[in-house]
């Protein structure tokens, strides 16, 4: 059990910085989602935590222990940090129980198997200790990686992707089953994802990133409804992008105004309207253009004054008909232009 502390670290690869002052604490015990697109640095970030690279700039704390600065970079297996890949990486000519004891190598033989099997019984395989990697499915390999970073009680836990190859039923229910086993053995937790509602539904804290910088490091709740910039706002979710002036404190849209009291008279604004934010009634004032099924959703494009918006609204619009359109003010930010 330890605090991740992060601070402004900068890495490069050939000439191009993937990791520019990258800040952010993951606190003892707590859930922590990486949230970014595909090549915005998250592997990295998990790579310079594990210590199987060094810093160019910055430094990493673990529990308070300096690992990672200018001129110290200690060694993986001295950091006590358990990780976790999308491939699970399993020893394959080892069954599940020898590759959960494999980290185990400073206790006896007994207490080994013990151990092991406590941690295989922990996420639901007990009875498959003596089943090798080709015999289980992806679900069953992932759950036996989680109980192997999770064996030697490290100091915070690392998962990279986890959920990713897994179709979609399975991932939601491994994604919940695999966050309660870390809640309950309280280890700090940092899990890299490019899915957003992973990251909302599971993480107490987000760390949201683009081109290897933190757009926003905040509480999901409080990213959802404060974000900090229009890409942090998108990262979220599908948002619309509004282009307009400031007048009198709100920026005036074709389904009414936005707050924009943070915002100078006359200046240029970007605001962001959450799909999920735009309420459709029976009425006029936009046409739907488009409706696509979203799960318990639709997907509806309405168009207005020539201008085509998102919505995802409950599913009962129609192609074609006339609909009014309101803002939901919690769900739009005005921004700086
Ligand atoms: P993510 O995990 O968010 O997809 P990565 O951390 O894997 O992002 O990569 C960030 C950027 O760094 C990408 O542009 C990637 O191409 C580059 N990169 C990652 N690892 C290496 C490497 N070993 N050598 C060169 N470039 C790399
Ligand atoms: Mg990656």
């Amino acid at each position: 059990m330890s605090s991740v502390r992060v601070d402004k670290i900068r890495r490069t690869y050939g000439k191009t910085l993937v990791l520019d002052d990258v800040s952010f604490t993951a606190p003892q015990g707590q859930v922590v989602a990486l949230l970014g697109p595909s090549g915005s640095g998250k592997s990295t970030i998990l790579r310079l935590i594990a210590g199987l690279e060094h810093v160019e700039g910055g430094d990493i704390h673990i529990g308070g222990e300096r690992v990672s600065g200018a001129g110290l970079t200690v060694a993986p297996e001295a950091r006590r940090v358990g990780m976790v890949f999308q491939d699970y990486s399993l020893f394959p000519h080892l069954t599940a129980g020898a590759n959960v004891a494999f980290g185990l190598d400073k206790l006896g033989r007994a207490d080994r198997d013990a151990t092991a099997l406590k941690w295989l019984d922990r996420v639901g395989l007990k009875h498959r200790a003596n089943a090798y990697p080709h015999e289980l499915s992806g679900g069953e390999q992932q759950r036996v990686a989680l109980a192997r970073a999770l064996a030697p009680s490290p100091r915070a836990i690392l998962l990279d992707e986890p959920f990713s190859g897994l179709d979609a039923v399975l991932r939601a229910e491994l994604r919940d089953a695999t966050l309660a086993t870390l809640a309950e053995a309280k280890t700090t937790t940092l899990f890299v994802t490019h899915d957003a509602e992973d990251a909302l539904q599971a993480a107490d804290r987000l760390v949201i990133l683009k081109s290897g910088r933190v757009l926003q490091e905040a509480a999901p709740r409080d990213a959802y409804d404060h974000p900090a910039s229009l890409d942090a706002a998108a990262a979220l979710g599908p948002i619309n992008v509004y282009k307009s002036a400031v007048a009198n404190g709100v920026v005036a849209t074709p389904f009414g105004n936005v707050n924009a009291s943070q915002l100078a008279n006359g200046a240029a604004a970007n605001v962001a309207v959450r799909a999920e934010a735009l309420m459709l009634a029976p009425g006029s004032g936009a046409r739907v253009i488009a409706v696509r099924p979203h799960g318990a959703h639709d997907l509806v494009r309405i168009e207005a004054q020539g201008i085509v918006w998102r919505a995802l609204a409950p599913a009962r619009s129609a192609l074609g008909e006339t609909v009014s359109v309101t803002i939901q003010p919690a769900g739009a930010f005005a921004f700086s232009g």
